[in-house]
């Protein structure tokens, strides 16, 4: 397929959004702006590193490459509208970009997004770099830098399952429910209705779990200037999790990311009202910590686990203090 019948092939015949002016077709894309604050993000993924042939077909793989970038949108509290799309095709991939978009149109349905352009250039590796658009209003975006001391920490959903369904794929064992987690894996749930329903929300700090939740609550910790203390027996895993080695399930629901549940930070109050707005879009949400002044006012930001009492620095300043060895 050349370029140009494949720009023709995944050009929409409509647009969803009424703010586009122009998409695909001209020399950039138009839309104009309203009221709300312009939230863009933008990942690349990189056939090998962030996905293999091995583990995902074309279509799962254009799916999950744009829900990743989706979930940063959610943890900014915006509302996606556009995207745009990059990719470095090598000749073996020339036939299967057409499933690779399939799977990112799926969720673009969904959400009703609008894909407006991109750029195509053949190369030695499938590169495809995603760009999302949204939108948010001013009073509700989600920082890190929101969170204060006594606040509370919470995520969504379940913690380890994506790294498990991969291990699943990887070892071709046998395990219960073993679809549950290769899809969860294949097909990461960004929480864009559920970040969405918390607009009234007056004060949240937000992060997707793309690295695993210690690494992620120090980015938010870091940027607030407290520390933040999390109890590892409240971190919620998926019914038929320990079945896993012991070590690996540690290790999956601490550092395996790749879940896209949002890990956030808030009062007490709004915690509160969070537990009653997470019943309109059915997320299921648990405390699993809370923060403090920093010890040192001079180094904030780190992460302690605690567990029967007993508290052990976990992460201080990007240093690990825990062997994440062992898979
Ligand atoms: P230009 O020479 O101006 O960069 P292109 O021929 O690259 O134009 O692109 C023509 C139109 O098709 C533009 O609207 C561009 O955004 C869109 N486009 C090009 N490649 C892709 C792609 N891989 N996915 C989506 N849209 C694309
Ligand atoms: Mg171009």
């Amino acid at each position: 397929m050349d370029e140009f019948s494949l720009i023709n092939s995944v050009k929409q015949p409509y647009y969803r959004q009424s703010s586009l002016l122009k998409g695909i077709g001209d020399d950039a894309a138009v839309f104009k702006e309203r009221q709300d604050n312009i939230v863009i993000a933008t990942d690349v993924f990189v056939e090998d590193i962030h996905f293999s042939q091995k583990t995902m077909s074309p279509e799962q793989v254009g799916y999950r490459a744009l829900a990743v970038n989706l979930s940063d949108l959610a943890a900014m509290g915006a509302q996606p509208t556009f995207y745009m799309v990059a990719i470095v095709v090598p000749s073996k991939w020339k036939n299967k970009i057409k499933e690779i978009y399939e799977g990112m149109n799926k969720l673009a349905l969904e959400y009703q997004i609008d894909l407006i352009g991109g750029d195509t250039v053949s190369g030695e590796q499938l590169t495809i770099t995603i760009t999302v658009i949204g939108s948010v209003f001013p009073n509700s975006v989600r920082y890190r830098s929101h969170a204060k001391a006594s606040d509370i920490v919470f995520v969504t959903e379940t913690l380890g399952d994506s790294r498990a369904g991969l291990h699943i794929l990887q070892t071709g064992k046998n395990y219960i429910e073993a679809e549950y987690f290769i899809q969860r894996h294949r097909y990461p749930k960004a929480r864009i209705k559920f970040a969405q329903s918390l607009t009234s929300i007056d004060r949240l700090a937000l992060n997707d779990i793309s690295d695993g939740i210690i690494s992620e609550a120090a980015e938010i910790a870091t940027e607030s200037k407290v520390d933040i203390v999390i109890d590892e027996s409240l971190i919620p895993i998926s019914e038929h999790f320990y079945q896993f080695d012991k070590t690996l399930q540690r290790k999956w629901k601490l550092f395996g990311g790749e879940d896209f549940e949002l890990l956030g930070v808030t009062s007490i109050s709004n915690w509160e009202k969070i537990k009653k707005l997470s019943e309109k879009t059915k997320t299921k949400v648990t405390k699993v910590g809370y923060t403090e002044n920093p010890e040192s006012m001079d180094a904030p930001g780190k992460v302690y686990l605690e567990e029967n009492g007993r508290r052990t620095l976990i992460l201080d300043r990007g240093y690990t203090h825990l062997n994440e060895e062992g898979d």
